[in-house]
């Protein structure tokens, strides 16, 4: 079934304007290796005279009509992605109005001659950096707090999914957002991305994306003392205790895994399972993964679609051949699907023999890719789970919950899942610790991340004078 895929300029000042650059970049479908439409590439310097005219408003009032009406929104976007889009604009909101009533609120001081309160206060222009990666959630995420806090915005969607996001424009225009609150650039990120990193203009840089770019960002971001906010990359854990339901518990590690196709920041793609039920778990995993149907998205009863592009393809099936390389053994998966001759697919692969010194027990593969040790003790099971330089999610699964408890202290990351993987609300804090990055997106902190803190003291000794 062919999409139509709207034809789209950038959206700046409340116009859709064409960028001085005349560069496009091609949309593929990655089902089909189809050129499905293009999208602009915007020059660096071409919002420059923009961010001066930037105006900053309190815009919760534009924000509850954005809680997207769902036929505005069918055919084409996942419906969950957007409910939860909607329920992200409707809460930061609900957030908005709260954080008025909070304004001024005294500080309790020891001196009587003095009074104190502070003020939350917008942090400026944001710059806005998602990846491709539920390209509209990832950017809603950001775009609602920031909203909801009163800054002006700059989203720089990644060049792989800019088209959802450029669809948030109409949504803003028919809502009666003010020109210039939002603006979407579309573009390479080192051209249309870097530029937002050291612009003086741009007060903050929220990122989502690799670890590789969020370095980048913070180092260019450091020349001006600029805040960052980084949401990055992750290689999470599963530890599958000995008491578990062995079918509930393989259900809940190929979804952790295996969901969106492993394109997930959080996705628990080191299995670590107790050695004494090892066999009989991979037995049932095995199966449980041979039965996920791998089709195009738009087929019924779709488990798992293409990667996202080409060169996603290439960089998964190479982690895979690095892996087999280094020794290890692939259980299931590793390959194209034999019944898919055209598209980036790749088979949902688990990898035994690994040590924790192979690149695939190392570094993120961003695709459905699990790798799998086992463990004898309580202890061993920390060890591998911290033996990591992320700090994003960590699954823990067992019927003893004192001991869940005792590894959701243990684990060193910003979530930790017990006896599922994956859930996320908006009402929760969202990020990682170690190289997964800094800050905390969603919830009451996400608001945070756009909000300057401010005291303001007076002296009420004397008369004011
Ligand atoms: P990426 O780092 O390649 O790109 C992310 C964004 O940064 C894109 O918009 C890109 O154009 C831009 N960019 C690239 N180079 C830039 C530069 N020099 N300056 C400014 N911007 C630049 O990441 P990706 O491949 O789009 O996304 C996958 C990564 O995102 C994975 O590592 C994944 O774990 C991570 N991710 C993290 C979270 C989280 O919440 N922690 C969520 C989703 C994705």
């Amino acid at each position: 079934m062919a999409i139509p895929i709207p034809s789209r300029q950038l959206f700046i000042d409340g116009q859709w304007t064409e960028p001085i650059l005349k560069k496009r970049i091609p949309i593929i479908n990655p089902s089909t290796e189809e050129i499905i439409g293009v999208c602009r590439s915007s020059y660096p310097f071409a919002f420059a005279r923009l961010l001066l005219q930037l105006c900053l408003v309190w815009a919760c009032a534009w924000l509850n009509p954005l809680g997207l009406p769902p036929g505005r929104w069918q055919g084409g976007v996942g419906g969950f992605v957007l409910d939860d889009v909607a329920g992200c604009f409707e809460y930061y909101a609900d957030l908005a109005e709260g954080l008025d009533a909070k304004q001024k609120a005294p500080l309790s001081i020891p001196m009587d001659s003095f009074k104190s309160y502070v003020l939350k206060e917008p942090i400026g222009v944001v710059g806005l950096i998602t990846p491709w990666n539920y390209p509209l959630l990832m950017a809603t995420w950001k775009v609602a707090p920031a909203l909801a806090a009163g800054c002006a915005a700059i989203l720089k969607p990644s060049e792989l999914a800019s088209i959802t996001c450029l669809e948030l424009a109409d949504v803003c225009r028919e809502v009666g957002l003010p020109p210039g609150v939002l603006n979407i650039l579309t573009g390479l990120g080192p051209e249309a991305g870097a530029p937002l990193a050291i612009h003086p203009h741009v007060d903050k840089i929220a990122f989502t994306g690799s670890t590789a770019t969020g370095s980048k960002i913070m180092a260019a971001a450091a020349q001006l003392v600029k805040p960052v906010s980084l949401e990055l990359g992750g290689k999470s854990p599963i530890v599958i205790f000995e008491d578990v339901d062995l079918d509930k518990a393989a259900e809940w590690t190929a979804f952790g895994c295996f969901w969106t196709n492993g394109q997930i920041c959080s996705a628990t793609s080191r299995l670590i399972v107790h050695e004494s039920i090892a066999a009989e778990f991979l037995d049932k995993l095995v199966k449980w993964i041979k039965n996920i149907k791998i089709s195009d998205p738009l087929e019924e009863g779709c488990r798992l679609g293409p990667v996202v592009s080409g060169g996603q393809y290439e960089k998964v099936l190479n982690f895979i051949s690095t892996a087999k390389s280094e020794g290890a053994t692939i259980l299931t998966g590793g390959a194209r699907p034999e019944h898919q001759k055209k598209g980036f697919f790749i088979e949902p692969t688990l990898i035994a023999d690994v040590t924790t010194s192979m690149q695939i027990w190392r570094e993120e593969v961003f695709g459905p890719v699990l790798c799998v040790k086992t463990f004898s003790s309580e202890d061993e099971a920390i060890e591998l789970a911290n033996d990591t330089h992320y700090g994003l999610g960590a699954a823990v699964i067992s019927k003893d919950l004192e001991r869940c408890e005792r590894l959701a202290k243990a684990l060193q990351a910003g979530i930790v899942w017990i006896n599922c993987s994956q859930p996320c609300f908006t009402q929760a804090p969202w990020g990682g610790t170690k190289r997964s990055g800094f800050g905390r997106e969603l919830g009451e902190w996400g608001l945070d991340n756009y909000l300057s803190v401010k005291q303001v003291t007076q002296y009420i000794a004397d008369e004011p004078w």
